[in-house]
C-alpha cells in the first residue's frame, strides 16, 4: 500500500469512527439500556464499502437477531448520519468472543433483556446450538452465561471481598451469611460473580435448586402471575428454591407491590435457611425507593462492595482476554495503555479491547499504540478520569499501608505526615478542588498547610527518586 493510499485510508477511517460513534450515540438514546447493551454495544464497525456500512457482531446468533429485529432502524440511523451510506450489513467476527460456546453466550446474553419473547427465543436458540442437555437454567430462572465463571474472574483489591464471599457461598450448601448482598457500580462484575456462584454451586451440589434472575424478571413473573391469576404457583416455585439470586435489585425501587412480594419471598427463604444473594448498584442503606424495613433486613447478612477497578486489575483482565485470542497480536504496551485510559468499568474496557481485536483481525496487522488512540478516540475522550479526594485518600493510605484515620488525623509523625502530604499534592494535581476545599477534606486543615504540602512534594519529586516512583505509581493506580 502506498503512503498516500494509507494516509487516505487513515483519514477515511477517522471520519468513519466519528460516524459510528454518532450512530451508537443515537441508538443509545432511542433504546432501553438493556437492549442497547445487549445488542448494539457489542458491535464493531468494520468498514464502509460502496455505500454499505459493515458491522461485526461477536456471534452468529447476535447477527441473526440484529438482522431480523433492528436492521431497519440501524440502516435508517446510518443514512441520517452519513449520506454516503445507503445500506448496512452484519458479519460475524468470532475472534471477538472469548470462548467456544459463543453461540450459547450470545443467546443467553440477550435473555437478560426484559421481553418474554426474547427469553423464549434465547432458550430455543441455546438448546439448538449447544445441544447440551444439562440445561443451564431452571424453568423460571434466567439462563447463565457460560463465560461468567470463577475461573475467568480476575481478582484484585477492589473486588477481593466480594469474590471471597461469592466463593464461600458457592462452595457450601449451608448458610453462613444471609443474605449476601453484593453492590457496586455498573460493569464491575456483579452479574459475572452471581453466574459464577450458580455454575459452581450447581456443579458441587447437583441436586440443589439454584435460581438466578434479575429483579426485572422477578417483577415480570410476578406481574404475569397476577394477570393469569396464578400467584399461588408463583409463590410456591420461589419458596422451593435452595439458592435464590436476584440481580439489580434497584430495579424494584418505587415499585410497591413487587417490593412487597419480594420481601415475602425473601423472608420465607431466609426463615427456612435457604441462601439468598442480592446485587444492586448501591448499598442497602443507600437504596432509595425501597421501604425501610426491607432495606434494613437486606443488610443483615454480609454486605460486600465492589470498588472501582484499579490499574493492576484492569491490566490483568485485559491480559486474560488477550491470551484467549492468541491469533491476534496485541502488544503489552497497548494493553497497558488501555488499562490506564479506560477506567470507567470493565464492560467498557472489554468493549475497547474487542474493537481493537476487530480492527486487527480485519487489517491483518499487529495493533499499534497509534492505531489504538485513533480507533478509540471517542471512548478515550469519554474516559477522562475524574478522581475525587476520597479515592485519593483511600489509595494513598492503602499504598503506604497506614490507616485512613491516621492520614486524616493531626498526627505529625513522619510515617503519616509524608503520605498525607502526598495525598494533598495529588488532590491538588488531580482534582479541580481549591486549596481551602482540600484542607477541609483533610480533617479541617488550613489552606496554607495544603499549599506547603504541594510545594514540598514538588521539590521532593525532583530530589527523591523513591518518592518520585511512589507518586508515579499512585498516579497510575488512580488511572490518570
Ligand atoms: P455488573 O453486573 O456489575 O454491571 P458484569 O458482571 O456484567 O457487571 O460485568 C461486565 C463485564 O465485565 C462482563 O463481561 C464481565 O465478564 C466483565 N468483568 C467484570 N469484572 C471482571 C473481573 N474481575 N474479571 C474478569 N471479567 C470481569
Ligand atoms: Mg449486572
Amino acid at each position: 500500500m502506498s503512503l498516500v493510499v494509507a494516509a487516505q485510508k487513515e483519514i477515511m477511517g477517522m471520519g468513519m469512527e466519528a460516524d459510528w460513534a454518532r450512530v451508537l450515540g443515537r441508538l443509545r438514546t432511542e433504546f432501553d439500556d438493556s437492549i442497547y447493551n445487549s445488542w448494539f454495544k457489542p458491535l464493531a464497525l468494520v468498514n464502509i464499502e460502496d455505500g454499505c456500512a459493515v458491522m461485526a457482531a461477536p456471534t452468529r446468533f447476535m447477527r441473526n437477531w440484529l438482522e431480523s429485529n433492528y436492521a431497519d432502524r440501524i440502516r435508517h440511523v446510518w443514512r441520517d448520519e452519513n449520506s454516503d451510506v445507503s445500506d448496512i450489513s452484519f458479519i460475524v467476527l468470532s475472534g471477538f468472543t472469548t470462548d467456544s460456546s459463543s453461540e450459547a453466550a450470545g443467546a443467553e446474553r440477550q435473555s437478560s433483556s426484559y421481553d418474554a419473547a426474547d427469553i423464549k427465543t434465547a432458550h430455543k436458540q441455546k438448546n439448538q446450538t449447544t445441544g447440551v442437555n444439562e440445561v443451564a437454567e431452571s424453568e423460571f430462572g434466567a439462563p447463565l452465561d457460560p463465560r461468567f465463571t470463577f475461573d475467568s474472574f480476575v481478582v484484585g483489591k477492589s473486588n477481593e471481598l466480594a469474590y471471597a464471599a461469592a466463593r464461600r457461598v458457592a462452595e457450601n450448601d449451608d448458610v453462613h451469611f444471609n443474605p449476601l448482598f453484593l453492590h457496586g457500580g455498573v460493569g464491575l462484575g456483579k452479574t459475572h460473580l452471581m453466574h459464577a456462584i450458580a455454575w459452581a454451586n450447581r456443579s458441587a451440589f447437583p441436586s440443589r435448586r439454584v435460581v438466578y434472575l434479575s429483579a426485572e424478571q422477578f417483577m415480570y413473573q410476578f406481574v404475569s402471575s397476577i394477570r393469569y391469576k396464578d400467584t399461588m404457583s408463583f409463590k410456591q416455585k420461589f419458596r422451593s428454591v435452595d439458592l435464590l439470586m436476584i440481580d439489580d435489585l434497584q430495579f424494584i425501587a418505587n415499585k410497591q407491590s413487587t417490593q412487597e412480594e419480594f420481601f415475602h419471598t425473601f423472608n420465607a427463604l431466609i426463615d427456612h435457611r435457604r441462601q439468598v444473594i442480592i446485587s444492586a448498584d448501591r448499598s442497602p442503606t443507600d437504596m432509595e425507593g425501597i421501604e425501610e424495613r426491607i432495606r434494613s433486613r437486606l443488610g443483615w447478612g454480609l454486605v460486600a462492595d465492589i470498588h472501582p477497578t484499579e490499574y493492576e486489575l484492569r491490566l490483568g483482565i485485559l491480559q486474560q482476554k488477550a491470551n484467549k485470542i492468541p491469533e491476534v497480536d496485541i502488544s503489552s504496551s497497548v494493553l497497558e495503555f488501555l488499562a490506564r485510559k479506560v477506567t470507567s468499568n470493565v464492560r467498557e474496557l472489554e468493549g475497547a479491547l474487542n474493537r481493537m481485536i476487530a480492527h486487527a483481525t480485519l487489517i491483518g496487522r499487529p495493533i499499534t499504540l497509534e492505531m489504538t488512540q485513533e480507533v478509540l478516540q471517542d471512548l478515550l475522550r469519554a474516559n477522562v478520569r475524574r478522581v475525587n479526594i476520597d479515592e485519593i485518600q483511600r489509595r494513598v493510605a492503602d499504598y503506604f499501608n497506614i490507616r485512613l484515620s491516621d492520614l486524616l488525623s493531626a498526627r505529625r509523625a513522619r510515617l503519616v505526615a509524608r503520605p498525607r502530604q502526598v495525598a494533598m499534592y495529588l488532590a491538588k494535581q488531580l482534582t479541580a478542588k481549591s486549596l481551602p476545599d482540600i484542607g477541609r477534606q483533610f480533617g479541617g486543615r488550613d489552606h496554607t498547610t495544603v499549599m506547603h504540602a504541594v510545594k514540598r512534594i514538588d521539590e521532593l519529586r525532583l530530589a527523591d527518586s523513591v518518592l518520585e516512583e511512589d507518586i508515579q505509581h499512585l498516579e497510575r493506580i488512580l488511572g490518570t
